[in-house]
């Protein structure tokens, strides 16, 4: 399903639904003496698990997503961690769904707790957008769950629609028009606009375009120029009302994992290449489908049970084993030396798992960002390295060469997948 189109929408008929704080307002929904405390909802609630989700009471208390759990505590002594419950989040996001689906036909998913509705032709049917958007609201409150809200924002586009999700905040309801968009954006920031990053921001602000109203009326050449991509003049069509988010992504992430057998567990040579073996499969699949990751997860199972959890996002997509493994090894050794806790890669380990989210789809855009990127020297000076050292096609022959065995067992235990059912998918901070 695609629905983009060059056309100019004037109308706000896109809806644009974003649940808040959604996995632990769903553990709130179904514990009801979590309700009004400060919830931290953990992959893992040890020590060193981390949160991936908050409520609103946890927020207020200054906690942040991604802190390791001893921080958070230190910080709110009542905040209640607990272990993330993916078939619940899966269950509540179907029905939502379905709740959408009862207007029109066109809604499409963005993540497992936003998801656009385009009314753009139910005008006959649905003549007011914002009434449609309170029936939402209610539905979702008498039939889901009394205690999950949402922001919707309504737009003649999806992403001026989601910016107004983002901009109602708690239980919002925001419309951006062709009359107020002006004044709308003259309140915002360029880091306010989804998809603007940091590098971004400030490079767009070296190029003399200081804040999102100058943006949009900044020519599209221009924006190409700046941005040295084509995705220059899509930020353009997005802040003149043109479709450009209208599209179902298939892939939300993808994971590769395996268990490691007691024989092989203490020999570090094997978990070495097992790792290695794994982050290519990956960059495997995510060259046959064209993407680069921003978002990268990882876990060490042990033979006790416990696990080491990390997860992290990156400004400069990637998509080869190289990097993403440095960049894991990295995490871990700044782990260890804070912590002076024991190597996360010992003896006890029973499984690794890799997964990467976050896709930005954008053909070979990867090795004209490393040439302009203001804050990714390190990471440049990294591929250049590989680069020299392997040859950018010789990296997967090296690998093949010499993990031959490693590569036969993975195939052997046959456990790779795809996540296409939102598994592990993080909400947004809304
Ligand atoms: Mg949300």
């Amino acid at each position: 399903m695609n629905q983009n189109s060059i056309k100019v929408q004037t109308e706000p008929r896109v809806l644009f639904v974003d649940m808040n704080s959604f996995f632990a307002r769903c553990e709130q929904q179904d514990n009801y003496w979590l309700r009004g405390r400060p919830v931290a909802v953990c992959v893992y609630t040890g020590q060193y698990g981390f949160a991936i989700a908050l409520s609103v009471e946890a927020k207020r208390m200054g906690v942040k997503t991604g802190m390791r759990l001893n921080e958070a505590m230190k910080l709110c002594p009542e905040l209640i961690p607990l272990e993330s419950n993916p078939p619940r989040y899966r269950q509540y996001h179907t029905k939502i769904i379905n709740i959408l689906k009862r207007y029109c036909p066109e809604v499409i998913p963005k993540s497992i707790d936003e998801a656009i509705v385009n009314l753009t032709n139910y005008k006959m049917v649905y003549p007011d957008a914002v009434f449609i958007a309170k029936k939402i609201k209610e539905d979702i409150k008498r039939e889901v769950g009394d205690w999950l809200t949402c922001s919707i924002g309504i737009a003649p586009n999806a992403f001026l629609a989601k910016l107004g999700s983002d901009m109602g905040g708690f239980d919002g309801l925001q419309i951006i028009t062709t009359q107020n968009i002006d004044d709308k954006l003259a309140s915002l920031k360029l880091s306010d606009l989804p998809g603007i990053g940091k590098n971004m921001a400030y490079r767009l602000e070296r190029a003399g375009i200081t804040t999102p109203l100058q943006m949009r009326y900044t020519a599209p050449e221009r924006l190409k120029a700046v941005f040295k991509s084509i995705e220059g003049v899509y930020w353009h069509y997005k802040l003149n009302f043109i479709e450009t988010g209208m599209s179902v992504t298939d892939y939300k992430g993808m994971q590769a994992m395996r268990q490691i057998s007691a024989d092989k567990r203490s020999n570090p040579e094997y978990i070495e290449q097992l790792f290695l073996t794994l982050c290519t499969t990956l960059e495997k699949r995510m060259v046959h489908h064209h993407f680069y990751c921003k978002n990268i997860g990882f876990t060490v199972k042990y033979t006790d049970d416990s696990r080491w959890d990390d997860g992290f996002s990156i400004s400069i997509p990637i998509q080869d084993a190289i990097s993403l493994m440095r960049m894991i090894k990295k995490r871990i050794m700044q782990f260890e030396e804070k912590t002076q806790a024991a190597p996360v890669f010992n003896d006890k380990i029973s499984g690794l798992r890799i997964m990467v989210t976050d896709f930005v789809n954008t053909g070979k855009m990867m090795y004209s960002l490393f040439e302009d990127v203001n804050r990714g020297e390190t990471a440049r000076k990294t591929m250049y390295a590989i680069q020299q050292k392997f040859g950018a096609d010789k990296l997967k022959r090296a690998v093949e060469v010499t993990d031959g065995k490693v590569v036969a067992d993975v195939i052997g235990f046959g456990c790779v997948k795809d996540l296409t059912e939102l598994d592990y998918l993080m909400p947004g901070e809304n």
